[in-house]
């Protein structure tokens, strides 16, 4: 392929929308273009992209024993009702009518779809197990669309569904995703890890996500380096060492109550009274399913929500307003504490045990002193409720972890029987008796994991492309296209190339070398091979690999140059 012929643009400046490096450099080195918010045209250097990370998932699927379907983006309401989540999906879900005025929505993921389509053509146990996928479009009303294809309101997701006869066989169609996913994203030359999950309303243990560790990823990880637990923050746990807290195991005098005008955050509380933020209850005041509850936890720490609606057991959760604080606390918002609460109080496990603490007074401009939770306080449960910190204790190894940010590429999960028990997907066992489908989902972000490639494989010049998804392996520089027997030389490397399964552009724009050499460097093909008059009469061609500095660069002869061109891609 030869470049005038191709629809490449290359930009100076980054785009004023782009947060990230890798959105900027997708945009910059032409591989998409922006449509409106969360929005873009795949233009074709980052069609091909896509394309390869497409095929590379397709393959691994196909290996892994996936069988290939495409449902349509279309959806029927009616499917959407039939689980309860046309209402518990919320705006999230784009909707439209039809001119008979019949609901629908554009899909944002196919349970409900999938379950109906399994459930008409599987009767029989001899037909399980079975996995099947699709690479589709789908559609997220996000509130927030952002970096690029990271958040975008329409993506291309590879999405499976496997269904079994029971769990323990679940368990071998999840192994089985689980396994073809990490051999996925090694093949995009990406390190995913693969992170423990919070499960949302379906329970039990069995939810990976796969994170690409970046620092513009929107995920917190903690990440024992020691034993490798790593889970996402939603998730993860910590272990909680002895005596933790300031005054544990100490004889605490009675409480005593102690003026703090106007020091409502745990931080102006602290520097008023001397005191690190570890020694207070932290006290907030939510609404769990529309009934007030208070939840403590220590002050140096955060409330873990998705922890504590899985404690409560409740469908909604948010923090109070402030209207029932001051009915429930009767106190201004700032003052709320467990001691003499009128309300459920659910505590941290940090704080079992925890003497000569400081928390609010349930009254305005008081704190209480000398709190001892188990004696002044009816708690009346403990349990994991916070966000897990940097240093904490790893719960499965006693280590210490770290936490960093990740980019969520894929998740497994494990989804039990509540969908095929909404669509009573049901089939017959070996004694005849009707049994309801165990069912697995595993999606890939595959749009995402294109821009996840370039944010993990970048300098400052531009995009650093793995062979296994670059859009050309290979370009050509052709310095002199006005030359006969220099083009001549530059368009055989690329026939021989083409012969020998190699993507490989040929750059014969009559621009002068640096602008080329800059474009080259930007769109971050994996390896550069400069054609021109001066360097053949220098001995051959250059052959220059992405990743390597100026100093890498080989000169070789032109009759070997296509030997050395696979060594440098391998
Ligand atoms: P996130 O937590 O990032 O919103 P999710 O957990 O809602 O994602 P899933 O329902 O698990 O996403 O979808 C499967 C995969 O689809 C995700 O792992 C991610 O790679 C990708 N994905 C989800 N939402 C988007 C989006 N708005 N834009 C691009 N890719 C997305
Ligand atoms: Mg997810």
């Amino acid at each position: 392929m030869k470049w005038t012929k191709t629809l490449i643009q290359t930009l100076r400046e980054d785009p004023g929308d782009a947060e990230i490096d890798s959105h900027k450099l997708m945009v910059r080195a032409g591989l998409m273009k922006k449509v409106a918010g969360g929005l873009y045209t795949y233009l074709p250097l980052g069609m091909r992209a896509l394309n390869k990370v497409q095929r590379i998932v397709r393959e691994e699927m196909d290996k892994a024993g996936a069988l290939e379907v495409v449902m349509p983006i279309l959806q029927p309401a009616e499917l959407w009702k039939t689980s309860g989540r046309w209402d518990s999906m919320g705006p999230g879900m784009f909707r439209l009518k039809d001119r008979a005025s019949h609901d629908y929505a554009l899909s944002p993921t196919a349970e409900e779809m999938v379950t109906d389509v399994i459930k008409g053509v599987i009767s029989s146990y001899r037909q399980l197990p079975v996995t099947v996928y699709q690479i589709q479009w789908k559609f997220r009303d996000e509130i927030r669309p952002r970096f690029g294809l990271m958040r975008s309101k329409e993506f291309l997701m590879k999405d499976a569904y496997s269904f079994d006869t029971s769990l323990e066989a679940a368990d071998a169609s999840y192994m089985a995703m689980f396994n073809a996913y990490k051999r996925v994203f090694a093949r995009c030359g990406l390190a995913a890890y693969p992170v423990e999950a919070d499960t949302g309303d379906i329970g039990g243990k069995f939810s990976h996500e796969f994170h690409v560790l970046a620092d513009a990823g929107e995920d917190g990880i903690a990440v024992c380096e020691a034993c490798k637990y790593a889970a996402n923050l939603e998730k993860a746990e910590r272990k909680i060492v002895p005596s933790p807290a300031p005054g544990h195991g100490a004889d605490t005098p009675a409480v005593e109550e102690v003026a703090t005008p106007n020091a409502k955050t745990i931080e102006e509380i602290s520097s008023f009274m001397g005191a690190p933020a570890s020694a207070f209850v932290k006290t907030l005041v939510y609404m769990a399913d529309g009934k007030p509850v208070l939840c403590c936890v220590p002050g140096d720490y955060d409330v873990n929500e998705i922890k504590l609606k899985h404690l409560l057991n409740v469908k909604t959760l948010e923090l109070a307003p402030q209207a029932i604080v001051e009915d429930v606390t009767g106190a201004a918002v700032g003052f709320a504490g467990p001691v003499g609460a009128k309300v459920r109080v659910v505590a941290d496990q940090a704080l079992k045990g925890a003497k000569g603490m400081i928390c609010g007074g349930n009254k305005t401009d008081v704190h209480l002193e000398n709190v001892d939770l188990e004696r002044d306080c009816m708690i009346e449960t403990y349990a994991d409720l916070v966000i897990v910190k940097d240093g904490d204790i790893c719960p499965k190894c006693g280590q210490r972890m770290v936490i960093k940010r990740g980019i969520e590429v894929g998740h497994v999960f494990k989804l039990g029987t509540k969908y095929t028990d909404a669509f009573k997907a049901v089939f017959k066992n070996d004694k005849l008796e009707e049994k309801v489908m165990v069912m697995g989902c595993y999606g890939i972000g595959v749009s995402r994991t294109v821009q996840a490639v370039i944010e993990q494989s970048h300098d400052a010049n531009g995009i650093v492309w793995p062979a296994s998804v670059a859009p050309y392996q290979v370009v050509v520089e052709n310095l002199d296209p006005d030359k006969a027997e220099v083009t001549k030389i530059a368009d055989d490397l690329e026939s021989a190339l083409e012969a020998a399964g190699i993507d490989v552009l040929v750059d014969d724009r009559a621009e002068r070398p640096g602008v080329k050499f800059k474009d080259a460097d930007l769109i971050g093909f994996p390896v550069r091979v400069v054609v021109g008059s001066k360097g053949l009469a220098n001995g051959g061609v250059e052959v220059k690999r992405r990743c390597d500095d100026k100093s890498a660069t080989k000169i070789v002869p032109v009759d070997g140059a296509v030997e050395a061109i696979k060594a440098a891609l391998a």
